[in-house]
C-alpha cells in the first residue's frame, strides 16, 4: 500500500435508479471533498450522468482500480438521508428483493430525485407597477405578444409567475419579455420553494372526555414511549381516533414527531381536519395530490423536524422525521397501505419495522383488522387493544338480508330495499346504496346470438359506460364507442347487470324530488371534486348518495340512517383465500358508515344466498367471529398468516415467453424444494391477457420466512442476468395480496 493521499480515499457505494440488484462503485471527484453516506451525488453512467446516493464507504471493490470511475459533483452539502433513512431503505429492499436504487428513488420526493437542491431556487417574474399603469390595449395593437406575456403577469398578481408555469403557457415568453425588462414594466426574482408554515394552525379545541374503554386503551397506549406494536380493534366510530389523539399530544408535547399513514387522504379530509382542529397544530401533508414544490417542502418540514406532525398516504413512510416519537396506521386493513406495482411494499408493514428500527411505538387500527395482524396479537407480538361499543351513546346499526332469490328485484332494487330507502326519506334520514362496481352494466350482450363485448386486449368483458356512450375496460383503459347493434350478427344488443350509474337511474325514476348524488371514481374526477361531493353528503344536502368503496372509507355523515348494500354476493364464492375476510372487511366497514349519531342506523344487504354460511357468521358474530373462522381455516389449508408467500409474475407479448421465463426460476428453485419450501406453477393468471401481454405466475410457499427470502436472494441477480429476461416484464411480490 502507497501512502498517497488518493489511496485513502474511499469507495463510495453508490445506488442508483436503475433495475439491477447492486450497488455501484465510485471514486470521489477530485476537486470535491467526499461525499458523506445520504447525499446525492451526480455520476458518469455508462454514456450517461445520473443522480445517485451514497450509501456507505468501503474500502474495496470487486473492480481492479484502474476500472474506478469518479463522481462527477457532490449534490449536498449535507447529506439528505440520515442513517435511520437509509437503514430502511435497506431493509425494504432486503425484504421486497427490489433493487435498492428503484427504492431510493421511492424514498425521495420526485425534485431531489432529479437532481434538484433541497432548497430549490424559483425563478419568479412579476410586473412592475409602473407595468401594471400601462395601457395594455395600446400595447396590444403594437406588440400583441408583449400584452399577453403582460396580462398574465398582470392576473397572477403580486407575487408573479413561476417562470417555468410561463414556459408552459407561453413558450417563447423570454424573448418577448426582454424589452419589457428594459422599459422596468416586468422584474426578476429568485425565491426559495414553498415553505411549510406552522403558524397556520388554529387553536386545539378541546375533545370529549373519554369513556371506560377508551381510557383503558390509552393507558395501555401509554405504557411505554418504546417500540411496541398495538393493534387497537373498535368498532366503527368507537372513538380510536379520540384515543389515538390524545397520545399524538402526549408524545408532541414531548418535543417529539408524529407520523400517521392513512388510506387515501383526498378520501379523508375530515381525517386531516380533525387532527389540525384537534391538536392546534399545521400537518405537513405527503399525498398523490400535491405539485412536486408543495410535496419537497412537506418532506423538508418532516425532515428538519420544523413539522411536528406529518400525514400521510402509502410512499410517506419514507418521510425522514428529525425527531421521531410514533407511528400511527389508520385503516391498517386498507389494500392502498400495499403498493401494487413496481417496489410492491406494504407501508403497514414497514410502519411496524420503522417504529422497531426507530424504538417507537407503533399503534395500528381499525374495525376490521386483517387476519396477518390478529395473528401477530394471538402470538403475542402485538398488543390487542379493544373498543367493543360505540362511544357517546351512538348504538351500532341493525343489519338484515334480503333474499333476492324470493323479493323481486329490478335495476339492482330489491321492493324491499326500495319500502326502506322510503321510510328513511321521510323521516329526514340520508340514504347510502353501496355497490362496488361502477359504469351502467358489467356486460353488453346480444339479445339473439349472446355474443358479450369483450376488450381485443384483455380476458375481460366491457362495461357499458351509457352516460358517456362507451364502452370501457376498466383493465387496460381502453375506451371505445358503445355498440347499437351486435357487432357479430347485427341484432340488438341490451345491457346485463347493473353498476353504480345504472342504479343512479332507477333511483332517480323511483324517488324524483331527491338529491342523489354518485360516489365513484367516475363521477368525482377534476381535482377538488371528490371533496365537493363529501362536503355536500356530510351537510346532508344528497339524500341518497349511490357509490363504490369509496363512500365506504372512514366518512362520518352524521344524518345517514340507512345503509344498502346491493349485490353483496360477489364475494361468496370468490376463489381467492382472502374471499371471505375481504368480503366481511368491505360490509361491516360501509355499514359502520349508518346511525354515527342521534339517528339509529339500520343496514339492508341483499344476497341471493342467505342461506350460506358466512352471513351466518356475520349476522350472528360479527367481524371477530369472521375472523376467528377464517383463522381456523388457513391454519388447516396452510395459507398466511400460517405460511408465507411470494409471487413471481411475467407478463410477455408471446406467451411461450412469460412461461420459460417462471420455467428458468422453477429450475433455480427445484434444489431447495421440499417440505420447506413450495413452489406451485407456473400457471396463467387469473386473467391471462391484459393489455395485449400474456401474463403467469409462480407462487413460493413456505412456513418458515427465511427459507422464503434465502432463496429469493439467491434467484434475484440470476434472473435479472438471464437472457429469457429481455422478453418479458418481470417482477417479485414478497406478502402479495393480490393473487393475480
Ligand atoms: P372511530 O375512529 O373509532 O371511528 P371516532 O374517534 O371518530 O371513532 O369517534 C366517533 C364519534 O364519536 C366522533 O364524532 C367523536 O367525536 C365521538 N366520540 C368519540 N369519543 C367520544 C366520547 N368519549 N364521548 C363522546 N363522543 C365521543
Ligand atoms: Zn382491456
Amino acid at each position: 500500500m502507497s501512502d498517497s493521499p488518493e489511496s485513502k480515499q474511499p469507495i463510495l457505494k453508490v445506488a442508483i435508479n436503475v433495475p439491477l440488484s447492486r450497488e455501484f462503485d465510485y471514486l470521489p471527484a477530485t476537486d470535491e471533498p467526499v461525499p458523506a453516506a445520504g447525499s446525492r451525488v451526480v455520476v458518469p453512467f455508462g454514456p450517461r450522468k445520473q443522480v445517485g446516493l451514497v450509501l456507505r464507504h468501503a474500502c474495496e471493490s470487486s473492480l481492479s482500480p484502474g476500472k474506478i470511475r469518479r463522481c462527477s459533483r457532490v449534490l449536498d452539502e449535507e447529506p439528505v438521508l440520515a442513517d435511520p433513512d437509509l437503514r430502511l431503505i435497506r431493509f425494504t429492499s432486503d425484504y421486497y428483493h427490489h433493487p435498492i436504487g428503484e427504492v431510493v428513488a421511492a424514498a425521495l420526493p420526485a425534485l431531489l430525485r432529479h437532481g434538484n437542491p433541497l432548497h430549490p431556487v424559483v425563478e419568479m417574474i412579476a410586473i412592475t407597477n409602473i407595468g401594471e399603469d400601462i395601457d395594455i390595449e395600446a400595447l396590444a395593437k403594437r406588440a400583441p405578444k408583449q400584452a399577453e406575456l403582460l396580462e398574465t403577469l398582470l392576473d397572477a398578481g403580486g407575487n408573479g409567475c413561476e417562470a417555468d408555469h410561463l414556459t408552459d403557457i407561453l413558450p417563447n415568453w423570454r424573448r418577448v419579455a426582454r424589452s419589457l425588462f428594459q422599459k422596468g414594466l416586468i422584474l426578476r426574482r429568485e425565491e426559495h420553494g414553498a415553505n411549510f408554515d406552522e403558524t397556520l394552525a388554529p387553536e386545539a379545541e378541546p375533545g370529549p372526555s373519554l369513556n371506560k374503554a377508551q381510557q383503558a386503551a390509552l393507558s395501555a397506549l401509554r405504557s411505554t414511549d418504546r417500540f411496541c406494536t398495538y393493534l387497537i380493534e373498535g368498532i366503527t366510530g368507537s372513538g380510536k381516533t379520540e384515543v389515538y389523539l390524545q397520545r399524538m399530544r402526549d408524545i408532541i408535547d414531548k418535543g417529539k414527531q408524529v407520523l400517521v399513514l392513512a388510506p387515501e387522504i383526498g378520501l379523508t379530509p375530515q381525517l386531516v381536519a380533525r387532527l389540525r382542529k384537534r391538536l392546534g397544530i399545521e400537518p405537513a401533508l405527503l399525498h398523490s395530490g400535491l405539485t412536486d414544490n408543495e410535496r419537497l417542502a412537506a418532506w423538508r418540514a418532516a425532515r428538519s423536524g420544523a413539522a411536528r406532525l406529518v400525514v400521510g398516504t402509502r410512499s410517506a413512510i419514507f418521510t425522514p422525521l428529525a425527531n421521531p416519537g410514533l407511528i400511527i396506521v389508520d385503516e391498517e386493513h386498507d389494500h392502498s397501505f400495499k403498493q401494487q406495482e413496481g417496489l410492491r411494499y406494504s407501508a403497514r408493514d414497514l410502519a411496524i419495522v420503522r417504529a422497531k428500527q426507530l424504538d417507537v411505538p407503533a399503534i395500528l387500527g381499525t374495525a376490521t383488522p386483517t387476519l396477518e395482524m390478529l395473528q401477530h396479537c394471538r402470538n403475542g407480538n402485538y398488543e390487542h387493544i379493544h373498543l367493543p361499543s360505540r362511544a357517546g351513546g351512538a348504538k351500532p346499526p341493525t343489519m338484515r338480508l334480503i333474499d333476492t332469490s324470493r323479493a323481486p328485484v329490478s335495476d339492482g332494487l330489491s321492493e324491499p330495499l326500495a319500502d326502506a330507502i322510503r321510510s328513511h326519506l321521510q323521516a329526514d334520514g340520508q340514504v347510502l346504496i353501496f355497490l362496488n362496481r361502477r359504469g351502467f352494466a358489467p356486460t353488453l350482450i346480444c339479445s339473439s346470438c349472446g355474443h358479450i363485448a369483450g376488450c381485443d386486449r384483455c380476458d375481460s368483458r366491457l362495461t357499458v359506460h351509457a352516460q358517456k356512450g362507451q364502452l370501457r375496460c376498466h383493465h387496460c383503459g381502453l375506451v371505445r364507442p358503445l355498440d347499437t347493434t351486435c357487432t357479430e350478427c347485427g341484432e340488438t344488443v341490451r345491457p346485463l347487470g347493473e353498476g353504480t350509474e345504472r342504479l343512479e337511474d332507477a333511483l332517480r325514476e323511483r324517488f324524483p324530488g331527491h338529491t342523489i348524488t354518485r360516489v365513484d371514481s367516475d363521477s368525482t374526477q377534476g381535482k377538488g371534486s371528490m371533496a365537493n361531493v363529501l362536503d355536500q353528503a356530510r351537510q346532508g344536502e344528497s339524500d341518497i348518495l349511490v357509490g363504490t368503496q369509496m363512500l365506504s372509507k372512514g366518512h362520518h355523515f352524521p344524518k345517514l340512517s340507512l345503509v344498502g348494500i346491493v349485490n353483496a354476493d360477489q364475494g361468496l364464492f370468490g376463489t381467492d383465500f382472502r374471499s371471505a375476510e375481504r368480503m366481511a372487511q368491505s360490509i361491516v366497514q360501509v355499514a359502520g358508515r349508518a346511525g354515527r349519531e342521534r339517528r339509529a342506523g339500520e343496514v339492508l344487504i341483499q344476497t341471493a344466498f342467505p342461506q350460506h354460511a358466512f352471513w351466518n357468521t356475520l349476522m350472528n358474530g360479527g367481524y371477530t367471529r369472521v375472523a376467528e373462522e377464517a383463522l381456523a381455516e388457513r391454519e388447516i389449508t396452510r395459507w398466511p398468516p400460517f405460511t408465507r408467500l411470494a409471487l413471481i409474475r411475467s407478463a410477455a407479448h408471446q406467451h411461450g415467453d412469460a412461461v420459460r421465463f417462471l420455467e428458468v426460476a422453477r429450475r433455480s428453485l427445484a434444489e431447495h424444494c421440499g417440505e420447506a419450501l413450495r413452489v406451485l406453477g407456473p400457471v396463467d393468471a387469473p386473467m391471462a391477457r391484459k393489455a395485449g401481454r400474456y401474463r403467469a405466475q409462480l407462487l413460493l410457499q413456505s412456513s418458515d420466512r427465511r427459507i422464503l427470502h434465502d432463496v429469493l436472494r439467491t434467484l434475484r441477480p440470476l434472473l435479472e442476468e438471464h437472457p429469457t429476461a429481455r422478453k418479458v416484464r418481470w417482477s417479485i411480490d414478497v406478502d402479495p395480496i393480490e393473487l393475480f
